[in-house]
């Protein structure tokens, strides 16, 4: 498989340390609000990477956090920190909202069939790994306590800005607005691995650490989860593009600094889910999410189709307009596949033809949008019924959208509407009328027709005979 690597900004061939387990890490929701539908565009994503790598036999374990600690209102490490934002917004305990918010975003991740990864990390159950990582920093010269908090120095690195090559000195630092600099800091882009000042008072979760009563930095709880579960490599690290820099800039100069090695070989980054107004964002207080879809009578698997026709480097414009095509798209899909027979057999060669172009698509970088053609041409190919049946479960392996169960469901629904038509005494007036006209005896067809509409059927005449149905 071919996958864009952003660190090195070029597709290349994806080859995992070792053929029996690739190990994927991805960066988890901070759980102080429901998710949205732009972060679960980076999660739908995330998803068909693993179930395609699984699918072209290469085995995945995922591992995932959960941030609920450490993650301020600025990237830069200042500003209010989310979850207890979340807290005072909703009168509960910071754990009561994670708790909360964590359940939400997995039934979401449901909803949307985005496969639970194998192992979910709270950060609050991982400091023991953190405060690790900080003092081996700290023995090692990359990191120093100043106004009692721990930073990390990205001085001592030879180069910092791994994912870019613009100059260094033009980073923004995700500093916004209104948002000031921390004066403890050495360097521009120094960022905090332990907290100890917090300007909050009321910060709800602290732990005993070397360096006083404190709470961990966000980055630094992805290297410890990832290193915690996979020891000191990574074949490919995800999230939304928006992480590459800081968080997962600082995530790969915390965790080469303490190894004293390269990490990770491969990142994977999803772009954004932006509206009229710019990216979806959960800090701009109004965002949609996926119960909100539904109440607006959309099927989450529409929203999941219009995710997979776009490829996930390119931005993806959300518009009401748009998610409508896609819900008929949808529609229109099961409905065709709701007409296949499931009798006869799969013509194997058939079968291999139709999957090879699939695959190609996966192949070539996660080419959803191919893929999703891929599938249409299943329904336009000359083949059998059987074949293609086969060829979309299979399909469906990496896709998830439901596609065959849907079908059956629809199939299903048509046959309870058929025998809810079925009604033998209309039937038999309907014969009645048919044979009067046959013997020309217009009045009798007439006085028929009449007692048909007075029950409200209607009866239409067609090329192939007569039918009727409830107005
Ligand atoms: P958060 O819960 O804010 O930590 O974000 C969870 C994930 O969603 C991260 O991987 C983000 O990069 C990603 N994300 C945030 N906003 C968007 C967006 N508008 N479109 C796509 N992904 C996003
Ligand atoms: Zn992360």
């Amino acid at each position: 498989m071919y996958l864009y690597n952003s660190l090195t900004h070029m597709k290349e061939l994806f080859q995992p340390n070792s053929p029996d387990m690739v190990k994927m890490y991805t960066c988890g929701p901070t759980v102080y609000h429901y998710a949205h539908i732009g972060n679960l565009r980076t999660y739908i994503m995330e998803d068909v990477l693993e179930k395609a790598l699984n699918y072209l036999g290469y085995p995945v374990k995922r591992v995932m956090n959960i941030t609920d600690v450490g993650h301020l209102s600025s990237d830069a490490d200042t500003g209010e920190d989310k979850m207890l934002k979340g807290a005072k917004r909703e009168h509960k305990s910071v754990m009561e909202i994670a708790q909360y918010y964590t359940d939400a975003f997995f039934a979401d991740c449901e909803k949307l069939n985005i496969k639970k990864p194998d192992l979910v990390q709270p950060a609050t159950g991982c400091i023991p790994e953190f405060i690790r990582i900080v003092e081996g920093l700290l023995d090692k010269g990359f990191a120093y306590v100043a106004g009692g908090n721990v930073y990390f120095d990205t001085s001592k690195l030879e180069k910092y800005n791994v994912f870019y090559d613009h100059d260094e000195e033009d980073l923004a630092v995700g500093v916004r607005e209104g948002v000031e600099e921390d004066p403890n800091k050495r360097n521009k882009n120094d960022f905090v691995l332990w907290f100890t000042k917090s300007k909050f008072e009321d910060q709800a979760l602290k732990w005993e650490s070397p360096w006083g009563v404190g709470y961990p930095g966000w980055h630094i709880e992805c290297s410890g989860i990832s290193m915690k579960y996979f020891g000191e490599e990574l074949d490919i690290h995800a999230g939304g593009i928006d992480n590459a820099f800081p968080h997962h800039t600082n995530e790969i100069a915390q965790s080469e600094s303490y190894l004293g090695h390269k990490w990770c070989n491969y990142w994977f980054h999803v772009h954004h889910l932006n509206t009229d107004g710019g990216k979806m964002s959960k800090s701009k207080g109004e965002f949609l999410t996926v119960s909100l879809l539904e109440e607006k009578g959309y099927d989450p698997m529409a929203y999941r189709l219009f995710c997979l026709q776009s490829h996930y480097r390119r931005n993806l414009v959300f518009s009401w307009e748009n998610l409508d095509n896609a819900a008929a798209a949808y529609e229109k899909l099961i409905a065709k596949i709701a007409g296949l027979q499931e009798n006869g057999a799969v013509e194997q060669a058939d079968f291999e033809k139709l999957k090879e172009r699939f695959v190609g698509a996966l192949n070539g970088d996660l080419n959803t949008s191919l893929a999703v053609t891929a599938l249409y041409d299943v329904l336009k190919a000359k083949t059998s019924d059987a074949t293609k049946l086969a060829a979309l479960a299979d399909f469906d392996r990496v896709l998830s959208l439901n596609l065959i169960p849907a079908a059956q469901v629809l199939r299903k629904k048509q046959a309870a509407e058929a025998a809810a038509a079925y009604d033998p005494e209309i039937d038999a007036l309907v014969a009645a009328r048919t044979e009067a006209k046959k013997a020309k005896n217009f009045a009798e067809a007439d006085r028929i027709r009449a007692e048909l509409k007075a029950r409200s059927i209607e009866i239409i005449d067609t090329p192939q005979g007569v039918k009727w149905r409830k107005v």
